[in-house]
C-alpha cells in the first residue's frame, strides 16, 4: 500500500492544466513536419507552417495554442494498492482545474440550457479506472468546442461489415471534419454500449502518437489512408493532409449491437500526463 495525498493530485492538474495549454502531446509536431512534406496544396502547406509557427510560439513563450483552451476531460488510473489521504479526489481534480485555468479561458457552463459561466473551468469531465499496482496515472484532454461538436455516434446492426464502418466514418469527416480545425486526429470507438463507445473513442485520443494497437492497426492504416484521400485538406480549405493519425479503442458487445464513436480532435492535441 501507497499513500498518495489529494493536495499532491491538486497540485498535478494543475500543472498539467498549464502545460497542456501550451504544449502539443508527444509526437504532434513530428506529424506535422511530416504533413509538410507530405502536403502538395500551396495552401495547405501555408496553413501547416502556421500551425508549426504557432505551436512553437506557444511552447517557447508558454502562452496558449488556442484561443480555445477547453473543457478539461481528466483520465484518472488508480491503482488499487494506493490509497488516497487528505479529501476527495473529485474535490481535487476540480480544484487542480479551477487553479490551473486561473489565466486561461473559463469555458465551462453550469448548466447547459440557462449557459452561466462556473468562471473557473470547472467542473471537469473526469473518467476514473481502477488499474493493479499502487501509482495514480492523471491524463488531461483539454477539449476545444470546435472538435468535439464535430463528434458523431451510430448504432451499427451487427451484419454491417467492416467497408460500413470505414463509410461512416469518412462520411462523417467529409460532412463536419473542416469545422474541426484539421489536420485531424480521429478517436474511433467501436464495441460497448452507446454511452462506452463515445467513451473509447475519446479514450483514443489518449494513446501515445506513434503506439501501435496491434488489433487494430490495419483498420487504423484504412481509414487514414481513405480520410486523407478526400481532399479536404488541412483547415478545409484543400489538400491530402485532413487527418494526421486515427486512434481506434474495441470492447467487447452485446451480440444485435455495433456501436461506433468518432470524437474529432483538432491539430491542437494537448494531452499530458503524469504518474504519481
Ligand atoms: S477546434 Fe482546436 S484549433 Fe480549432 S478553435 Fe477549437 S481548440 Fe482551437
Amino acid at each position: 500500500m501507497r499513500e498518495i495525498n489529494t493536495s499532491q493530485i491538486k497540485q498535478a492538474v494543475s500543472d498539467l492544466c498549464q502545460k497542456s495549454s501550451y504544449t502539443l502531446a508527444d509526437g504532434v509536431m513530428d506529424l506535422l513536419r511530416g504533413a509538410l512534406k507530405n502536403e502538395e496544396s500551396k495552401t495547405g502547406k501555408e496553413i501547416i507552417t502556421q500551425i508549426i509557427g504557432n505551436a512553437e510560439i506557444a511552447q517557447k513563450e508558454k502562452l496558449p495554442l488556442c484561443q480555445d483552451t477547453g473543457i478539461a476531460v481528466v483520465f484518472i488510473e488508480i491503482g488499487q494498492e494506493a490509497i488516497i489521504v487528505g479529501g476527495e479526489i473529485k474535490e481535487a481534480v476540480n480544484e487542480g482545474v479551477s487553479q490551473g485555468y486561473k489565466n486561461l479561458r473559463k469555458s465551462v457552463v453550469l448548466n447547459p440550457i440557462d449557459r452561466i459561466n462556473t468562471k473557473d473551468n470547472t467542473p471537469a469531465i473526469i473518467h476514473e479506472e481502477i488499474v493493479d499496482g499502487y501509482n495514480i496515472k492523471i491524463g488531461i484532454l483539454p477539449k476545444g468546442g470546435g472538435a468535439e461538436n464535430m463528434s458523431a455516434i451510430k448504432m451499427f446492426l451487427p451484419t454491417a461489415k467492416k467497408e460500413d464502418l470505414i463509410k461512416f466514418i469518412v462520411e462523417t469527416v467529409v460532412s463536419n471534419g473542416a469545422k474541426a480545425c484539421p489536420p485531424l486526429i480521429l478517436g474511433i470507438g467501436i464495441g460497448g454500449t452507446f454511452d462506452y463507445a463515445a467513451y473509447l473513442a475519446k479514450k483514443a485520443l489518449t494513446r501515445k502518437i506513434g503506439a501501435k494497437n496491434k488489433d487494430t492497426v490495419e483498420l487504423e492504416k484504412e481509414i487514414l489512408s481513405q480520410v486523407n484521400k478526400t481532399g479536404l485538406g488541412p483547415m478545409g480549405l484543400g489538400g491530402r493532409v485532413t487527418a494526421l493519425a486515427v486512434h481506434i479503442e474495441t470492447h467487447p458487445c452485446h451480440i444485435t449491437s455495433l456501436p461506433v464513436a468518432i470524437n474529432f480532435e483538432c491539430h491542437a492535441h494537448r494531452y499530458q500526463e503524469i504518474i504519481l
